[in-house]
Parts: C-alpha cells; sequence; structure tokens
C-alpha cells in the first residue's frame, strides 16, 4: 500500500509540467496564438509581397524594353540623318565637278592635282563644319581608290563587302563600328553615292568616317536610374557607345555571344545577365531593323529590385513585430488564465505528498474558481478525516496500553500477577549477574484461610485479600515487585536486598497484616500471614531455585505454627521469627 503511494507521489512529482513545453497549458495558449497570428499574416504579407515583386518587374521591364527600343529608333534616325547629311554634301558642285574634271584630264599630273586640291578643300571645309561628328570624308571610287579625302592622313575604310551594291540602288552603306585608337572613340564608315547630275551616272561615293561619341548625348536622354545605361552593341555584341560613354580600356568589352542571344530571345522583357563591366544586370534589347546592331537598356539588379527588398523587409518588419506582440499578449494571457491553475497544481502536489494545510486563495469565478474551492473543501475534509483517525489511534493506543497493563495485573488485588511475577524475577536475576547485586524473595500465605472463607463468606475473603494487597504495597518500594503467586499467597521480589534487611520488611508486613481490620460491616475480622525467604543468588541460582527455597521456608512457617517468618534453611543466619499473636481460626 504504501509501496503503491510512493509510486504515486513520484508520478505526481514527475507530471508537474514544465513553464513552456508543450504539455502546459501556458505553452499551448502562446503557440497556437503564434499560429493563429502567423498563419494570416504570413500569408498576407506573401500576398503584398508577391504583387509587388510582379508589378515592380513589369514596370522594370516595361521601363527597359521602352528604353531599348526607344534607344534603336534613335539610331536609325541619327544614321538617316548622316545619310541624308552626307548625299546634301555630294550635291555640291565642288563633287561633281573636280570628279568630272579629274576623270577628264587624267594623266595630266598637274591639273589633276588641282582639281584633287580644289576637292580637298571641299572636303576639309565640309568636315571643319562638323568636327565632332565626321573624323574624315572621302571621295571614292567603285574600287575604293580614295579621290579626295579632308585628313592629311586617310584612314582606314570599313565598308561592308556589299556597299557598291548598295551604294548603285542609292542607298547608304554603313560599316561595322570600329575603335578608332587615335581619337579614342568608335566609328563607323558609312558611303553614299554620287550621282551624275546630267545622266545620273555613278561617279563615285562619299565616304565618312562617323565618330558614334556624337551619339551619347542622344542615349542619356532615356530614364535609366542612378545605376542604368543605354547602349548599342555590335553584331557580335561588342560595346559601341554607351549613354555613361566609352572609354579606351573599355574598348573591346561587350557582351557574350550566349547572354547577346538570351536578350534577342527574351524580346520585349528584361532578363538578369552580367554586363560588360561584370555587373549583375537587369537588361532588354531591341534590334535595329535594318543594320545587324542592338540597342541594350540596363539597370542594375540592386536597383531593380531595391523597391521589392525594401517591402520585403517591412513585410518582415511587420511580421515579426505582430509576432512579438502577440507573444507577449498571448503570454500575459496564458499567465492570467494559468496562474491559478499553477496554483491548483501545487496545492494538489502538496496535498500528494502529504501536506493536508494547503489553502488555496479565492480564485475568482468561472471553471477555476469552482474547481479551486471544490479543491479547499476536500482537503479541508481530507483533514477533518485526517485529524479522526489520529484521535481514534490514540483512543486505540490508551486502551492497548490498558489491555496491556491488565494483562500483567491481577484482577481482584491490583498487585502484578504470576506472569509478570515470573518476567521481574528473570530480569532480576540478569541485573544480578551484571551487578553482583543479592535479591530477596518473601513468599506469604494467609493462615487459616479456609476457615476465615467458611466463617465470614468468599466475599469477606476477597476483600481480605484485597486489604492485604494494600498492606504489602505500603510495606515496600516501588521498585520492588509484589504479585499474587496464586489464591492467597503473595510473592514479594525486593530489589538490591539482603536476607537482613528482608527479614526486616517481613517481620514489618507480618506485623501491618495482624494489626490491620479486615474492612467488614459490623464485623471485627482480622487475618494473619506466615512468611518464607529466601535470596538470590545464596539459595538457588536461578529464579524457580530461590522461588522454590521460599516456598520452603514458608511451608517451615507453616509447620512451626504460623503467623511468622523464616528465612531459608539453607542459610547459615536461619532464625526462626519471632511469634506473633494467634488470630482465629
Ligand atoms: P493454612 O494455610 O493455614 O494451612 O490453612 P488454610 O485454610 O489457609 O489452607 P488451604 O491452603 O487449604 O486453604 C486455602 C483456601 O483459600 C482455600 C480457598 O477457599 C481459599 N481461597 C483461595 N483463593 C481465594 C480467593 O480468591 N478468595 C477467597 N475468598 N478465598 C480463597
Ligand atoms: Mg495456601
Ligand atoms: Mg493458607
Amino acid at each position: 500500500m504504501s509501496d503503491r503511494i510512493s509510486r504515486l507521489s513520484a508520478a505526481i512529482g514527475r507530471a508537474a509540467p514544465k513553464a513552456l513545453s508543450l504539455d502546459s497549458i501556458r505553452g499551448r495558449i502562446v503557440v497556437f496564438a503564434l499560429l493563429a497570428t502567423l498563419i494570416p499574416t504570413g500569408i498576407t504579407a506573401w500576398l503584398a509581397y508577391s504583387q509587388t515583386e510582379s508589378s515592380r518587374t513589369r514596370q522594370t521591364n516595361q521601363e527597359l524594353s521602352s528604353g531599348s527600343s526607344q534607344a534603336a529608333r534613335e539610331l536609325s534616325i541619327w544614321l538617316k540623318e548622316r545619310a541624308y547629311e552626307l548625299k546634301i554634301f555630294t550635291g555640291s558642285f565642288q563633287v561633281a565637278e573636280n570628279l568630272a574634271r579629274m576623270s577628264q584630264v587624267a594623266g595630266r599630273s598637274t591639273q589633276l592635282l588641282e582639281a584633287t586640291a580644289r576637292l580637298n578643300n571641299y572636303l576639309v571645309s565640309v568636315q571643319e563644319r562638323f568636327p565632332n561628328l565626321y573624323d574624315e570624308l572621302l571621295v571614292v571610287d567603285s574600287q575604293q581608290t580614295i579621290l579626295g579625302t579632308s585628313a592629311r592622313t586617310p584612314g582606314q575604310l570599313h565598308l561592308p563587302e556589299t556597299w557598291l551594291q548598295t551604294v548603285r540602288g542609292n542607298r547608304e552603306a554603313i560599316g561595322d563600328p570600329f575603335w578608332e585608337d587615335q581619337s579614342g572613340h568608335a566609328s563607323i564608315t558609312m558611303a553614299v553615292p554620287i550621282l551624275g547630275a546630267l545622266d545620273g551616272r555613278l561617279l563615285g561615293a562619299l565616304a565618312a568616317r562617323v565618330n558614334l561619341r556624337a551619339l551619347e548625348a542622344n542615349l542619356t536622354t532615356f530614364p535609366t536610374g542612378e545605376t542604368g545605361q543605354v547602349y548599342l552593341v555590335s553584331r557580335t555584341g561588342s560595346l559601341v557607345v554607351s549613354s555613361r560613354g566609352v572609354t579606351r580600356g573599355q574598348a573591346g568589352l561587350g557582351i557574350p555571344q550566349e547572354t547577346l542571344a538570351s536578350l534577342r530571345r527574351a524580346k520585349a522583357s528584361s532578363i538578369r545577365f552580367t554586363n560588360y563591366e561584370g555587373q549583375d544586370v537587369v537588361g532588354s534589347l531591341t534590334a535595329l531593323p535594318d543594320l545587324p546592331w542592338a540597342a541594350v537598356a540596363e539597370i542594375s539588379r540592386e536597383e531593380a529590385f531595391a523597391e521589392i527588398a525594401r517591402v520585403r523587409n517591412i513585410t518582415l518588419a511587420l511580421v515579426f513585430v505582430v509576432l512579438v506582440v502577440v507573444s507577449f499578449i498571448a503570454y500575459r494571457l496564458a499567465l492570467l488564465i494559468v496562474r491559478p491553475l499553477d496554483r491548483l497544481t501545487t496545492g494538489a502536489r502538496g496535498v500528494g505528498s502529504g501536506d493536508l494545510a494547503v489553502e488555496l486563495p479565492k480564485a475568482g469565478g468561472g471553471e477555476v474558481g469552482y474547481l479551486t474551492d471544490v479543491f479547499n473543501v476536500m482537503v479541508a475534509r481530507l483533514r477533518a478525516g485526517r485529524e479522526e483517525l489520529e484521535a481514534i489511534h490514540e483512543d486505540l493506543r490508551t486502551k492497548n496500553e490498558e489491555l496491556e497493563r491488565l494483562s500483567v495485573t491481577d484482577a481482584l488485588t491490583g498487585v502484578s500477577n504470576r506472569r509478570l511475577l515470573m518476567e521481574t524475577l528473570r530480569r532480576e536475576v540478569q541485573r544480578s549477574g551484571r551487578t553482583d547485586q543479592p535479591f530477596s524473595v518473601l513468599m506469604l500465605d494467609v493462615d487459616g484461610f479456609k476457615a476465615f472463607n467458611d466463617t465470614y463468606g468468599h466475599q469477606a475473603g476477597d476483600a481480605a485479600l484485597v486489604m492485604l494487597a494494600a498492606v504489602l504495597r505500603e510495606c515496600t518500594r516501588v521498585v520492588d515487585c509484589v504479585a499474587r503467586y496464586g489464591g492467597e499467597e503473595f510473592v514479594i521480589m525486593l530489589h538490591e536486598t539482603d536476607l537482613a534487611s528482608a527479614s526486616e520488611v517481613a517481620e514489618r508486613i507480618r506485623v501491618a497484616v495482624a494489626d490491620r481490620r479486615v474492612p467488614l460491616e459490623g464485623e471485627d475480622a482480622f487475618i494473619t500471614v506466615s512468611i518464607g525467604i529466601a535470596q538470590y543468588p545464596g539459595d538457588g541460582g536461578t529464579h524457580e531455585a530461590v522461588l522454590k527455597a521460599a516456598d520452603g521456608t514458608l511451608y517451615d512457617a507453616k509447620q512451626q505454627g504460623r503467623n511468622r517468618v523464616v528465612l531459608t534453611t539453607a542459610h547459615p543466619k536461619r532464625r526462626r521469627s519471632r511469634s506473633g499473636s494467634k488470630i482465629n481460626p
């Protein structure tokens, strides 16, 4: 039973829930509140974020694709303007006349030189009017032989192989862009036909090395943010001109073919790639309609997605703040709900471990308040039950003591019974053996008691025995043992008493008994006793032997006439007691 209780107590100890574990109500409330907040807030935040992301991506796409297509259109217009300008230059009589003259004076070097000089002068005067636009103006024949030039040292022409066919079709031929090392910028060669004024025959072509840096100003007009740029790339992806300008060091840089192909495939949409400067960018490409060139508008990825990142950060911060606030509120709320429950748990644990002094404070209304009241009543009942049990236990203990006392007491006289006497004698033998102190035993028998009974009645005999026991107690010490040995025989164990002292006590008893009146109504009755004395260890090594010796001396006392004290016969100092007065019967 007690094992079971201790096992249950241990289980109660183990079952006590930890502060914020999922087993505790507090933990569950907090987790529930967090989930209930996190799920809708998370979904809303995710929707808002993805909405912003897609709208921002769409906007970036639109801006970049419109930037690149406008740049492409701008470039086409700019090239048309250059072609138109060149055609106007070819209309000058200086060109037609000097060309005609050159063909007429072929072989005559002086006139040829003069015509060439005039043509050159014309070309120089035109070129000087557009110093930042044309690096060189030249007049060439169909074999690309230079007939006149504005430059002191003619540069190289970079015209496409099919230029002559193009020019013959009365269209401008435009070569691939190339890098002018000397002047440090990109150029193209453009050629327009020079036709005879009368017959429209092809006399040659006016070619120009056009400085593409002049385009930069046109490209800077497109909004490309702080980190963006618009630039042109050649058919191979090489950088030609950029709204940011192209430095000498950047000559030859460009977009790899793979990226170029991806940009072309993306069409109006923008893609993410690494630009010629190694930056992570988002860009869009528009191919020029007539030329194998393309305009690219790009913006750094960071700037493109800055707003998205900002929205994401704000959303995350908002979710975090909401979580912290909700956690705090949930925790406080949980405390409010759980505190009385905690008290109940602690109280129940106390009661479980046996402490019934527990009394919980009032927990207001509601289920927990009701539970607390019930708990207090229960504990009070348990306490009352325990007190009742303790009282019963005390009563039982007293009664047991009484029973114990009665089991070793003679019912009639109240002195020790034979059982207790034997036990006391056994102990005294042991003690005497240890302390080497003798003890004495008196054995008493009422003289002629049968006759007393016959004369006064049995009840009177009982009264005489009660009176005798009282005298025996009066004449002995507390440490001595007075016992009824059986019938009208009594034994007294005199603690640490030698024979001499014992015989004095015996004599005192004998006299006191003889002098005491048996308390009978209207009758004067007396009794006498005979007393035999023996001593331990002188008269025997065991209590039985000592008793036997005392019985022997008692017998002697009877034999010698009763109402007397007799010492053990074995004792050298044995002496006859003084005979008392003979009492009837
Ligand atoms: P003596 O001892 O002097 O030789 O003679 P006696 O008459 O006392 O001898 P005996 O021992 O034969 O008698 C004892 C009597 O004591 C017998 C019995 O009736 C009486 N007796 C024993 N116990 C009680 C008791 O508890 N109450 C009463 N009233 N009498 C008892
Ligand atoms: Mg007797
Ligand atoms: Mg007798």
